[in-house]
Formats: structure tokens, sequence, C-alpha cells
């Protein structure tokens, strides 16, 4: 897509979550492993909304609405303690932490504060045992300087992981503590970023900064990226849970792209004078005769069919602000959060569902709908029916405003689904358990940047794009190991096929996430032993990602002499051939059989 993003007036901040790889956790002793083993202790917790300190209005409503809702959570003799459990105050911050986030703040050129006071940040979704999250302040006011601009650096925190879901139920939640105190640094910058290709450079310098103190653990889920992003006109929407870095850019360009169309969308609807009719109607009676399997099933089971009418909407609607989703899909996003209904049905997707146009009729006649008017309509149980429909009035009369401020889920694909909305600042009050903590700079160093490293890769013989290409993606150790592992194998090569398998795999509409480092070692090991081409390594890989298991067997080398054999047969039953056509019919014949070098050599000397 070719966006004028300084035209549209992007504007994007980035905040890190990175785990440390530290001995303990940051407030007690126990070790930073996450697990997901059978617990030896099992806990089942209420928590409470305590008046006071938290009382603010949209934490209690937050509490209000986990009323009911309990938490079992999943813990281990050696590893989790009552740190953890909250039965116990939290010991002294963990100093190897701190440095580390000092590290980084040096690094950053940011200053680092005086003394570190420790925050509590309320969190009410159950995966603090204590009802809040502790995050301290390290550095403040730093920058960096990239070829995409300068960024300012707003803050370095040293923060504790919170605990890791296992499972979600209607009634209960389930979480497993070994996660709970993991130390992280997160650093945030200033909105100061200004397109999608910018935001992906930031990503990757600050991975490297924070890989650079070689302090951090690695693998899936260990870093976690929020990006906010607002354009002119539009307004700050923060987006959660990022874990990839390819996705980055993409989260930008599409809701830079969806707020332009909001924007649009509210420039018609003001134009149009809409307005949502606060006036929710029951249309069973219309629906007893339809044939409607979506509808009958609600009906059967005692449900009933709602409907709100949205003046001089027409259209718009079922206008796509994002690839595949339309603001009718926002209207069902609040529906589904605030009515946990499935979805909604609005009029500029019908005639369809077994709805047809008499039926469309009936329903435009009862909500004395004009001919620029829309409906919404939602089938479930009356309780969750007229929340449901009340969220989507409140949606569409934000769209006549424009967009709204709120927190969005990244999904695999780049778009967004509403989370909740933006909560009221000033969440944060001290830790009255913690003292507060002089930093101590001596013995914190500037390391060697990673960035270093690519002139270590040139020398191997892997070219410098390539080489800078696997520090950003955060691949340089798992590369290091590889080459060491597979003195027999080029390792430029290694160096291609780990930055570009995800990238091939995308191309080939397959999922690259299901292809792991143990599958690539796999292949680099057979490679190294000559049992695998290097032409199958790719194709190895795409059986992985459509789903399969990895199956080198399929594609092991034929041995020498059957190659040879084979070699001979096609040179002699096609004498009349050039060597330069024989070559292309026998890599033809034998591709991923035998290294494609090997089949040349064979050859030449064959054919004299
Ligand atoms: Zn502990």
């Amino acid at each position: 897509m070719n966006v004028d993003y300084s035209q549209l007036g992007l504007k994007a901040g980035l905040e890190i979550h990175q785990q440390l790889d530290t001995k303990t956790k940051l407030f007690c002793n126990c070790p930073p492993v996450i697990r997901d083993d059978k617990p030896d202790i099992v806990i089942k917790r209420r928590l409470r909304a305590s008046a006071g300190e938290a009382g603010k209005v949209d934490v209690a409503a937050a509490y209000e609405q986990l009323r009911g809702k309990h938490f079992i959570y999943h813990a281990y003799n050696d590893s989790v303690c009552d740190v953890e459990l909250d039965e116990e105050p939290i010991h002294e911050l963990n100093p190897e932490a701190l440095g580390v986030c000092m590290q980084a703040a040096l690094m950053l050129s940011a200053r680092v504060v005086d003394r570190i006071l420790v925050m509590r940040k309320t969190v009410v979704d159950g995966s603090n045992t204590s009802g809040f999250q502790r995050t301290a302040l390290v550095a403040k006011n730093g920058f960096i300087d990239l070829l995409s601009g300068k960024v300012r650096i707003g803050t370095v925190c040293v923060e504790e992981e919170s605990a890791k879901i296992v499972e979600r139920r209607s009634d209960y939640d389930v979480y497993n503590l070994s996660r709970l105190g993991i130390p992280l640094a997160e650093i945030a910058t200033e909105a100061d970023i200004k397109s999608p290709e910018q935001l992906r450079e930031v990503a990757e310098y600050l991975g490297m900064v924070l890989r650079s103190t070689r302090k951090v653990k690695r693998g899936l889920g260990t870093i976690r990226q929020d990006v906010n992003v607002s354009i002119k006109d539009g307004a700050r929407v923060e987006i959660k849970g990022a874990q990839e870095l390819r996705l980055l850019s993409k989260l930008v360009e599409y809701e830079a792209l969806r707020q332009k169309n909001l924007v649009e969308i509210a420039t018609e609807l003001k134009k149009r004078k809409a307005a949502a009719v606060d006036k929710i109607v029951n249309v069973t009676d219309i629906f007893s005769s339809i044939e409607s399997k979506l509808i009958k099933n609600t009906l059967g089971s005692g449900g009933v069919v709602s409907a709100v009418k949205l003046r001089h909407f027409k259209g718009l609607i079922g206008r796509e602000i994002q690839p595949d989703r339309r603001l009718g899909t926002e209207m069902s996003d609040y529906a589904k959060t605030f009515g946990k209904v499935t979805g909604i049905i609005h009029s500029d997707e019908l005639p369809k569902y077994g709805i047809n146009e008499t039926d469309v009729e009936r329903i435009n006649k009862k909500l004395s709908c004009g001919s620029n008017d829309a409906f919404v309509l939602v089938a479930a149980d009356e309780e969750r029916a007229a929340p449901a429909l009340k969220a989507v009035i409140d949606r569409a009369r934000q769209a006549i405003k424009g967009v709204p401020k709120e927190v969005r889920k990244a999904n695999a694909d780049g778009t967004t689904t509403f989370l909740r909305p933006m909560p009221g600042s000033a969440r944060m009050y001290p830790e009255t358990d913690a003292k507060s903590v002089k930093p101590e700079s001596e013995g914190i160093t500037f390391p060697r940047l990673l960035t270093e490293k690519a002139n270590d890769f040139e020398k191997l013989g892997v070219s410098k794009d390539l080489a800078h290409t696997l520090i950003n993606e955060g691949a340089e150790d798992f590369f290091e190991l590889m080459v060491e592992e597979n003195s027999n194998v080029n390792a430029s090569f290694i160096a291609e096929i780990i930055v570009s398998y995800a990238k091939e795999m995308e191309r080939r509409n397959l999922d690259h996430t299901k292809i792991n480092d143990n599958h690539l070692k796999a292949a680099f090991s057979a490679l190294n032993e000559g049992k695998l081409a290097k032409e199958s390594v790719m194709e190895a890989l795409a059986e992985v990602a459509s789903g399969q298991s990895l199956d080198l067997e399929k594609y092991k080398t034929i041995p020498d002499s059957e190659l040879e054999k084979e070699l001979k047969r096609i040179v002699s039953s096609n004498s009349e051939l050039q060597l330069s056509a024989l070559i292309g019919k026998a890599m033809g014949q034998l591709r991923g059989k035998a290294p494609g070098k090997k089949i040349v050599e064979i050859l030449k000397k064959l054919h004299k």
C-alpha cells in the first residue's frame, strides 16, 4: 500500500517488555523459570475490590465485570514462594535486574533517577494475586538516533511479569504462578515514530540494545510489544500483545488505515445528520416464520430478537475499514464484550443467514426505517440482548464523532479487535512494603553492542545485509550455534535460511509460526551429514508449516554410487544433448535427491 503517512499525520509510540534472564525473580529468591508441568499446589482465590487506595471509578467498574468469577492458581514447591502467593511482603528489589535496566538506560542516553521507588499499578484480571503489578522507574529522557530519525525514549522501567493464563472459563480463570515475578525491562518511546517502517527499525534497535546486555530471555513470548497509534483527526489507540517483530509495521499500517476510514465515515455521518435511536425494539414476532437457522436456535431456547434503528447509517456499517473488518465488526466486538452475545446482524449484510428481502422490509416497517436508515439485530436471551444493543448504540454514537480512544488486541493477521476502553490515568500508587533504593552506577558498563557482531559474521562469508538482518531479527545466537555445530554447511546458507524462511512460508500462504528452532536445527544437521540437499530444506520446512511433522527421510539424498549410476543412465539415453541441457534434465529428475553441485561435477566428468 502506498500511503503518505506524513500527510495522514501518523504518530506512533512503542512500549517493549522484555523478560530478563537473572538468577532470581524481581522481589524474591525463586528461580525465574516458566513451567507448565503438573503443579504441586492448586489454590482457589477470589479478588475483591478494596476501597481507598485503588478506589478509581474505572477500576471499580472492572471489578464489577469480574463479579462472581474466581481464580485458580497453579504453583510449585521449588519455584513459587509466599511472595507470589501474596502471603508475604516482597523482598528487596533484585539488584541484578536493576543493573540490566541501568545498562539499557546507558545505551539509550537516558538519565537514571536519584532514587528507585516501587509503585503499584492496579490489575484486575486476576493475573496478579495481589491485585496490582509492581513497577519502578529506572531512567527517563533518553533518545536514539537511527537512519529513520531521532526518537525520544520516555522511560525505562523494571517491572514484575504477570502470571501466565492457562485457561479462561465463564466462571473462573486458571493461572500459572511460575511466571509471576520474573523481572521485565520496559522501554517506552515518545510518540515520535512517523511511519510503519520506522516503527520496525525502532523495535529492532531496542531489542538489540536489550539483548546486548546478554541477560535477556530468548524465544517466543519472552518479548512483547505494545504500540500506540494516532492520525490527524483520529485518536490515540493502544494495541496490545504483538509478539512478533514482523507484525509490528503491519499493525501500524492497518491501524492508520482503520482510523482514516473511521474519520471518513464520521464525516459522512455528520453530513447526513445521522443518529443512533435510543430505543430497543423486540422484533421476535417477525422471526417466528423466518427460515433462518441462526435465529431459530435462539428462539428455540427461549431467546428474543431485538433491534435498534441507526438513522442515516445505511451503507456505512458494511464499509470495510481494515482487511475483512467493517464498522459492523466493531459494533459486533462491543456487543460481544458488553453483552456476551455471539455476534450481531446488521442491515448492510442482508439478505443473508436465511433472512430475505421481504423479512428485511418487515423489520424496516416495524422500526419505521427510511430509505437511508440501517438497523442492527441481536438474537440472544433477553438479559444479554439489551446490554449488547446498548453497546452497539454506544459504538454507533462514537462513529459519528470519529475514532474512539481504546485499547485493542493485535490479531495474527495485523488487524485488531476491541479489548477495552482506554483506562483513566493515575492508576499508580506507592508500594508500601518496599524501601526506596539508591541506584549504584558503579560496575554498570556500556556493553559491546550486538551490531558490532555483524563484522564477525561478515568474516564467515555472510553478506553485510544478511549479517545485519540476523542481528535485527534477534537470530544472532542461534546462527552462531548453527555455524558451530554444522561446519560442513556454508555459513551464508545457514544465515539465508534463518532470515528468509518465514517470508518464504508467507509467500506460500503457510503458517511459519509452526516452524521452531528444533526443526531448523534438524534440517541443518541433516545437511551437515550430507543426508539432505540444500534444495530440499525449504520444501521440508514447508511441510512443517502446513501442519505436518518434519520428515527428513523423505528428502534423504541418494548415495554417491547410486547417483553416479542414475546420471550414467541419463547421459547414455540422451547422447544427443549438450552438457548444459543434460544438466537441466538431470537437475529436474534428481531435484532434492542430491546436491546440485555434485550433479554438475559428475556430469562434467561423464560428458566427454
Ligand atoms: Zn518467590
